[in-house]
C-alpha cells in the first residue's frame, strides 16, 4: 500500500509499504481524510523535532522511515484480539497521544504531560497518510452519523483549540483576542464561541486570514493599520480578559500581553522556536498572568459533540482536498506556496 514516510529533513517520499495488521489491542483503519498539520511541514522542512531520527520512540518502538499523518478520520475494518470499543464499519477518528501510564503526569490524567509522550503520525505507529493503519483501540473515539469523514479530520486540531480555551481562565460574557489566525487560530475562534466569549478580536497580517476570521465571526484588526494594542485597548474599552498567542513571533507575545486588561491572561499556544524576551513590568503592574498549553486531553467527545453542532465548520475551513499521490507537490509544497491555504486535507486512495 502507499504510504508518505519521512525519511529526512526535505526527504519524505510516498513508498510503498506492506499493509499493516490490527495485532492484540489494536484496530484496523481505512483512512478516509487526513489533514495536513503546521508540524508536518516543520518536520518536512526543519526536522526531525517530534519524530525520532536515530533512537527508536520509547513508546512506539519505531525510528524514521516513520509514516506521517496524526490529523485523520477512518474507518474501521479488522480488529485485533481483545478489542471491544469499536467492530468493523464503524467511523472513528484517531486520538494519536502515546503516553506511559506510569509517570506522575499520566497518575493524575494528565497524558499530554507525559515524560515520553509522543504523537501516533509523527513518534510511530503508522500514520493518516497512508491507505490503511493500525491503531491502539484506545486512541479511538467514534464519529456519530452526523459527523462527516472530513470534518472528523478536524477533530484534532480543534482539539488544541478546546483545550487552550479550557485551560484558560475565560467565562462566558468575556472578551479575548486572537493574535495569528492560521488553522489553529481560526479554530480557537471556534472554541471561543462555543464557550460563549462575547467579543473576540482577531490579529492578523494576511488579508485573507484576516478576511476568513471575520467570517467566523471575529473583529478582525490589520496590523499594518496602526498599533495593535492601542486598537484592541480602545475597542474593548480598556482590555481583553483573555489573549491567545498563536503566532509563535517573539514580539507578539508582548502585544497578547498588553492588550488584556488588568488581571488579565496571556495563554501561549505556539510552538516557539526562538526566545521571546518580556517586560515582567507588563504582568506586575497590571497582576497578569501568562500561561500555555500543549496538545490536549480529555476534549475529543467534546470536540466531536461542538461539531455536530456545526462549530469548527470543514466547509469554511478546508480550502484544498487531494489525494495522497500528489500529498507532497500539492500538500506540503502548496502550503508552502500558497498564501491563501487554510487545511488542506488528504483522501488516502
Ligand atoms: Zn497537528
Ligand atoms: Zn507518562
Amino acid at each position: 500500500m502507499k504510504a508518505l514516510r519521512w525519511h529526512n529533513t526535505k526527504d519524505v517520499r510516498l513508498d510503498n509499504i506492506e499493509e499493516p495488521h490490527a495485532k492484540k489491542g489494536e484496530v484496523k483503519l481505512k483512512v478516509e481524510w487526513c489533514g495536513i498539520c503546521g508540524s508536518d511541514l516543520h518536520e518536512y522542512t526543519a526536522g526531525p523535532i517530534f519524530i525520532p531520527a536515530e533512537e527508536p520512540h520509547p513508546l512506539s518502538g519505531d525510528k524514521a522511515p516513520i509514516v506521517m499523518g496524526h490529523e485523520f478520520s477512518g474507518k474501521v475494518i479488522e480488529i485485533g484480539e481483545g478489542v471491544t470499543k469499536v467492530k468493523a464499519g464503524d467511523r472513528v477518528v484517531v486520538e494519536p497521544i502515546y503516553s506511559c501510564g506510569e509517570c506522575d503526569a499520566c497518575k493524575q490524567g494528565k497524558y499530554n504531560l507525559c515524560n515520553k509522550m509522543g504523537f501516533y503520525g509523527l513518534a510511530g505507529g503508522g500514520g493518516g497518510f497512508s491507505e490503511y493503519t493500525s491503531v491502539p483501540e484506545h486512541m479511538l473515539h467514534k464519529l456519530p452519523e452526523t459527523v462527516s469523514y472530513e470534518q472528523g479530520a478536524l477533530v484534532e486540531p480543534s482539539a488544541v483549540a478546546l483545550h487552550a480555551v479550557k485551560q484558560s481562565k475565560l467565562q462566558v460574557g468575556d472578551k479575548a483576542a486572537v493574535f495569528g489566525t492560521g488553522p489553529i487560530g481560526l479554530l480557537v475562534i471556534e472554541a471561543l464561541k462555543a464557550a460563549g466569549a462575547a467579543e473576540i478580536y482577531a490579529v492578523e497580517l494576511s488579508k485573507q486570514r484576516r478576511q476568513k476570521a471575520g467570517e467566523l465571526g471575529a473583529i478582525a484588526i490589520d496590523p499594518n493599520n496602526g498599533d495593535v494594542v492601542e486598537q484592541i485597548q480602545n475597542l474593548s474599552n480598556g482590555g481583553v480578559d483573555v489573549s491567545y498567542e498563536v503566532t509563535g513571533i517573539p514580539p507578539v507575545l508582548t502585544q497578547a500581553i498588553n492588550s488584556t486588561t488588568f488581571n488579565g491572561e496571556t495563554m501561549i499556544v505556539s510552538i516557539f522556536e526562538k526566545e521571546a524576551p518580556i517586560h515582567p513590568q507588563n504582568i506586575v503592574l497590571k497582576e497578569r498572568t501568562v500561561t500555555g498549553i500543549i496538545g490536549y486531553r480529555d476534549v475529543f467527545p467534546a470536540v466531536i459533540s461542538l461539531m455536530a453542532q456545526g462549530y469548527f465548520p470543514a466547509d469554511k475551513l478546508v480550502t484544498k482536498r487531494i489525494t495522497l499521490d500528489n500529498v507532497i507537490e500539492d500538500g506540503f509544497e502548496g502550503l508552502l506556496k500558497e498564501r491563501n491555504q487554510i487545511k488542506i486535507l488528504v483522501q488516502a486512495k
